[in-house]
């Protein structure tokens, strides 16, 4: 089965998927995106992605291409013409074609990008029976990383270091010292006493979504919550530490800049969230 892309009100084959070279995405990185795990068929926590896809395209002043219900229905297809029971969605959308220039164009019409590819779900699994690596790197992004923009170069740079390092992620780290999130995740600690840590997400990182409803796998499990900034210090010194994101679900950190998290296994309590994710999470079927 040839994999299928939508693009601009097309499903055509993956392989001649194209955009017009002067696309302000590709220029400007003038665009947002969203990403959305599928799981047993079922495209997980769509209409949260879908409402942080209305808050950036607002923040930009980028009109939705096609009407909301259509967006979803374009989103299974592709999901369904793709075959994908497990895996991803991506979407993204920009502010259209138009000749090169900093100013909005008076006319583009926003321009839609949708592809879907399958994830076996056993590798993430089997992550997180080991956990994953993390490294630190001073924040260098601008400061509205709560757009979820295109524009990441930074996170490219701060996960390719990771990489190089041995590691998986990358947490950026604010000048106060305090651990902002991933390059593509958002960063929690479990402290001695077993309350669970996530910064808040009114300012300086993506509101993430599966940060969202894991609060609420939390709230469903009794645990206690604080939405604090933390230290990287702390963090070394926690009981647990992790990432979240809509790819990783909850995956534990092993490991911080060579420093061991506790035993140098994953903690309890985040294999606990991982396992209540799914039953907690919103499911729309593909
Ligand atoms: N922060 C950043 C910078 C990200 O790129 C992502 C993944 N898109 C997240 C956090 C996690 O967000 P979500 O749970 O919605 O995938």
């Amino acid at each position: 089965m040839p994999r299928i892309a939508y693009v601009n009100g097309r499903y055509v084959r993956h392989a001649d998927a194209a955009v017009n070279v002067e696309d302000r995405g590709y220029q400007f990185a003038d665009g947002v995106y969203e990403v959305c795990e599928v799981a047993r068929g079922y495209i997980v926590d769509m209409k949260r992605h879908l409402d942080r896809l209305d808050r950036s395209l607002r923040a930009l002043s980028i009109a939705w291409p096609m009407h909301r219900r259509a967006f979803e229905l374009v989103l299974r297809e592709v999901v369904n013409r793709n075959g994908v029971l497990n895996g991803l969605v991506y979407l993204q959308v920009t502010r259209g074609v138009a000749p090169r220039d900093f100013l909005f164009p008076a006319q583009a019409a926003p321009a839609v990008v949708i592809t879907a590819r399958k994830v076996d779900p056993a590798i993430a699994a089997r992550r997180a029976e080991t956990g994953i690596k993390v490294i630190t790197v001073p924040e260098n992004r601008w400061d509205r990383v709560d757009i979820k923009s295109v524009g990441l170069l930074p996170n490219v740079l701060a996960k390719q270091a990771a990489k190089e390092a041995g590691a998986q992620e990358a947490w950026f780290v604010d000048t106060d010292g305090t651990v902002k999130e991933g390059g593509s995740s958002n960063a929690w600690i479990v402290t001695a006493d077993g309350r669970l840590v996530t910064r808040p997400a009114e300012h300086g990182i993506l509101r993430g979504i599966t940060r969202t409803t894991l609060l609420e796998v939390a709230a469903g499990l009794g645990l206690a919550v604080e939405e604090r900034g933390f230290t990287v210090a702390e963090a070394k010194a926690a009981r647990e530490a992790f990432i979240s994101s809509a790819t990783t679900i909850a995956m534990p950190v092993v490991e911080i800049d060579g420093s061991p998290i506790a035993n140098g296994h994953p903690g309890s309590m985040v294999l606990s969230l991982r396992a209540a994710f799914f039953d907690v999470a919103e499911k729309c079927q593909a």
